[in-house]
């Protein structure tokens, strides 16, 4: 028995105005059956995050403070909404039994998760639905990929015809643990709970009209895509384009699920839908999607490319960081390793270090605070002129390129600039190839 899974964002969920915009959605259209949630975000500019609040939780518990300031402020949060709403939960006894549980197992993930905990609660006893413990059905390895079996064990849960509510954000480990995915991880159980009940549809309500061409915090107004490959998609999302976490694509993708980028706050607005094969169209580029603090590595030697090894031992001193790598553009006696900056932490000079004494190079330079700008369009590859006329649009602006990689990739080019040009790169790109 299909039908469509929702999957509601923090924002969709911040207050009790969007509660009943939630609940108008789902009355709209008997097929949406199943609804995930995240916590409730941000209702102004300067507000926090509920995850961010329990998250600073953990940090008090963890030096041994008091935690009730803060979690006060969770409290009243879902207070406000449960008396708004006029919800028939005993909401105080619920907040009581979750500070106890918390300081009793007070497990990063574990606080972590309980704002999708409580807003599935809530969500379920205003609506009469069922609700799903993620605990029971969604199973985690260690590296948080999903076991098979949970596809199964969700099936079934989900099988009845009523409507119900699934918290995002976290499942099982194999050692019985709650763990969460990382940031804006509720995009992935939703995704996670479409395949599981064979949906029609995986909907991602948020708070933009589907997905935009470059992100509107950077060019206002940026034009919306109607229609998305989950290449393309993914591309977009790992590269920065955070309206949906990049790995959401996954489980949906292997079965042909499609996906809709929808807004909660215009329902019958122009939306996104995510497909695995599109038309294509006249226009060569699909989206501009960047990140901003990655460092570059930059390591010369004369004749590199006759050493056997060479490249893999220069790796291979990343790896033995734990540092996970980003790019790799090569050239004849020189390559480049980009990485991101969160991943390095103090490691910089020690890798420079080894780098120097096991493979004694011409020169090792490394540039911190560069950012990577991804633009994605199927067919780029065939367009001739397409990497100069990108290359020349940003330099018009004096902005440098200290990267430019065409990739193994065939529908994605990426070049590297100093962090501070960021947003001048962004919409320098935009208007030379979207106007
Ligand atoms: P939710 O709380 O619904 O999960 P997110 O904040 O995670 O929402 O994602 C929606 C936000 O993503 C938008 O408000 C927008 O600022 C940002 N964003 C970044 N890049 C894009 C893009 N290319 N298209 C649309 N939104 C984008
Ligand atoms: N609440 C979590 C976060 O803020 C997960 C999510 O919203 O998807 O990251
Ligand atoms: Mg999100």
């Amino acid at each position: 028995m299909p039908g469509i899974v929702c999957k509601f964002g923090g924002t969709s969920l911040a207050d009790a105005d969007q509660f009943r915009r939630v609940r108008a959605i789902i009355e709209a259209n008997p097929d949406r059956r199943v609804i995930v949630v995240s916590a409730p975000g941000k209702r102004f500019a300067q507000d926090q995050k509920v995850t961010d609040l329990l998250l600073i939780c953990y940090d008090l518990l963890d030096k041994h403070l008091e935690i009730d300031p803060v979690y006060n402020r969770i409290r009243e949060r879902f207070r406000d909404i449960a008396v708004a709403l006029a919800i028939e939960l005993d909401i105080d006894a619920l907040l009581d039994d979750t500070r106890t549980r918390i300081l009793k197992n007070p497990a990063r993930d574990f606080i972590a998760s309980r704002g999708e905990y409580l807003t599935a609660k809530l969500m379920a006893a205003w609506l009469g639905a069922d609700f799903i413990e993620p605990a029971d059905a969604i199973f985690l390895l260690d590296d948080l990929r999903v076991h098979p079996k949970t596809y199964q064990h969700l099936s079934n849960l989900l099988s009845t015809k009523k409507l119900s509510v699934v918290p995002g954000f976290y499942g099982k480990n194999e050692r019985g643990r709650i763990t969460t995915f990382s940031r804006g991880g509720s995009d992935i159980t939703g995704s996670i709970v479409a395949r599981a009940i064979a949906a029609d549809i995986y909907e991602n309500w948020t708070d933009v009209s589907g997905f935009l061409m470059a992100d509107p915090r950077i060019v206002p107004n940026a034009r919306q895509i109607d229609e998305l490959t989950y290449k393309e998609l993914r591309e977009l999302a790992y590269m920065g384009a955070t309206v949906l976490h990049d790995e959401a694509v996954f489980p949906v993708r292997e079965v042909g699920i499609p996906i809709e980028i929808r807004n909660t706050n215009d329902p019958h607005g122009p939306f996104t839908r995510i497909v695995a094969t599109r038309q294509l169209n006249d226009r060569v580029v699909t989206g501009i999607a960047g990140r901003k603090d990655f460092a570059l590595f930059q390591i010369e030697k004369d004749l590199m490319n006759k050493m056997i090894g060479f490249g893999r031992r220069v790796l291979q001193v990343f790896e033995s960081y734990g540092v996970s790598i980003d790019h790799m553009p090569t050239g004849i006696d020189n390559m480049s390793v980009v990485v991101r900056a969160g991943n390095l932490e103090d490691k910089t000079a020690a890798i420079v270090e080894e780098i120097q004494r096991t493979l004694e190079p011409d020169s090792i330079e490394v540039f911190p605070d560069l950012a990577i700008i991804a633009t994605v369009g199927i067919g780029m590859i065939h367009c001739v002129g397409f990497a100069g006329r990108l290359c020349s649009a940003v330099a018009r602006h004096g902005i440098n390129l200290r990267v430019i990689d065409l990739g193994a990739s065939e529908d994605n080019m990426i070049i590297g600039i100093d962090n501070r040009h960021f947003d001048a790169a962004i919409r320098a790109i935009y208007h030379e190839f979207v106007g």
